[in-house]
């Protein structure tokens, strides 16, 4: 018997089990397919604080400070690389932008506003005519999330944790009004707790305890383009939400490509990912130009996509829910994982005693939803991926 079953082998997965482990509790991650093989592997590993939620901007600035000391704190590789960070918005947003850089600082994180000038010495590339202010973070840049996945479970596996892969969670068992454990494709296992860490099929996790999750899975393509010499070995990692897009370098000298908008919902999160959806390359490739004008010289290295689960505020979803001994982990909403390291230190302190000390996770309750108390930032920037 194991203390804690963790569904999902993905970033959260794994770092809730180092977590657990770090406090001598022993768990047993099921991943349906591969360690990573959901959102985690295709993460663009975006690492900033910059968020209109306070509570997300301290558990990304908790988190920070595993990526540039992941070696002492974890071990192994996260693959972390300092760019600097810039966050663009639309003019009538800069109120708004400015009001939450104020935040930022507040809780210490190394946030200031730029003008024009000081981008175009950042970033000699880029079109800034439309720019006035941009926030800045000059510590945050991106990690590699397979890398961070693989040492956060590595790390749990040196303290006792287990990894079944190709393992398929068909149904959960509950007794008396508590788990006892779960069915799978490779038999039964048992434990008293479980802990949905199941990404874009969390919902279907939570129906095997007749647990209405509200996600919808969301799907989300990006592109790598080979950048022409003239931009340079390297720019800034950028959210750019006047032309709804992000961007970042990555190694071999290229440049990874987002897009805010136009991510379908609802698609069965086991379709396939391995090439972008029609007319995604088209419209990345035009606002890439349109920021970094000389990337009309660069080529299409390729492009893919990956599903994350969406919740109606598009924050996470923790704690427990539904029988004794179930918990949630899930509903990331393309956000997720800059997040995991403080995530899975909460939850592991949730789940050994019953409250989290590291940072007030109660916000993220499932319960919001009924409750009406949806977590909406105060100087908010509006549905992010719609
Ligand atoms: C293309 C893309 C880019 C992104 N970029 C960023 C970014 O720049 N920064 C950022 O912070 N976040 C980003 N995100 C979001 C972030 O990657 C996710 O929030 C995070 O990886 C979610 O991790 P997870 O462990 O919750 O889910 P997943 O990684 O999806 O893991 C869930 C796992 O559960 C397994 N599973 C499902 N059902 C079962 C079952 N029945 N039995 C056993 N196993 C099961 C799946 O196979 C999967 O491996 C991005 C997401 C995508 C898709």
């Amino acid at each position: 018997m194991d203390d804690v079953i963790i569904i999902g082998g993905g970033v959260h997965g794994s770092s809730l089990a180092f977590h657990l482990a770090e406090k001598g509790i022993k768990s047993t991650v099921l991943e349906k397919g591969v360690l990573a093989a959901g959102a985690t592997g295709r993460s663009s590993g975006l690492v900033r604080m910059h968020y209109d939620l306070e509570l997300e901007s301290r558990l990304a600035w908790l988190s920070f400070q595993y990526f540039i000391d992941w070696k002492a704190r974890v071990g192994g590789e996260c693959g972390f690389t300092r760019t600097g960070f810039l966050q663009f918005v639309p003019a009538d947003q800069i109120e708004e932008m400015r009001a939450n850089v104020a935040l930022h600082q507040q809780i210490g994180v190394p946030s200031i506003l730029i003008d024009q000038d000081d981008v175009r010495r950042l970033a000699p590339h880029f079109f800034v005519e439309d720019i006035v202010l941009a926030a800045f973070e000059p510590e945050s840049g991106y990690a590699d999330a397979y890398a961070t996945t693989n040492s956060f479970m590595e790390a749990a596996r040196r303290q006792g944790a287990k990894l079944v892969q190709d393992c398929t969670v068909t149904e959960i068992h509950v007794n008396g009004g508590r788990v006892t454990g779960v069915s799978t494709n490779q038999g039964d296992f048992s434990a008293d707790i479980v802990v949905n860490c199941a990404g874009a099929w969390a919902d279907r996790i939570g129906k095997m305890v007749d647990l209405q999750i509200p996600l919808t899975s969301w799907r989300h393509d990006t592109m790598f383009v080979r950048r022409p010499k003239q931009v340079g070995p390297s720019h800034p990692t950028v959210i750019d939400n006047v032309y709804k897009m992000y961007f970042r370098p990555e190694t071999g000298g290229l440049t990874l490509v987002g897009l805010e908008d136009n991510n379908p919902l609802g698609d069965d999160p086991d379709s396939n990912t391995d090439h972008a959806k029609d007319g995604f390359v088209d419209r990345a490739i035009d606002r890439i130009c349109q920021r970094v004008p000389a990337m009309e010289e660069g080529s299409l290295h390729g492009a893919h996509g990956g599903f994350d689960g969406l919740t109606p505020d598009q924050r996470a979803i923790l704690g427990k829910a539904g029988p004794d001994g179930f918990y949630l982990q899930c509903g990331m909403s393309g956000m997720g994982f800059k997040l995991a390291p403080a995530i899975g230190a909460c939850m592991a302190e949730l789940i050994a005693d019953g409250v989290s000390q590291f940072a007030d996770i109660s916000p993220y309750r499932l319960s919001r939803f009924d409750e009406g108390d949806l977590l909406i930032g105060d100087h908010n920037y509006g549905d992010f991926w719609h």
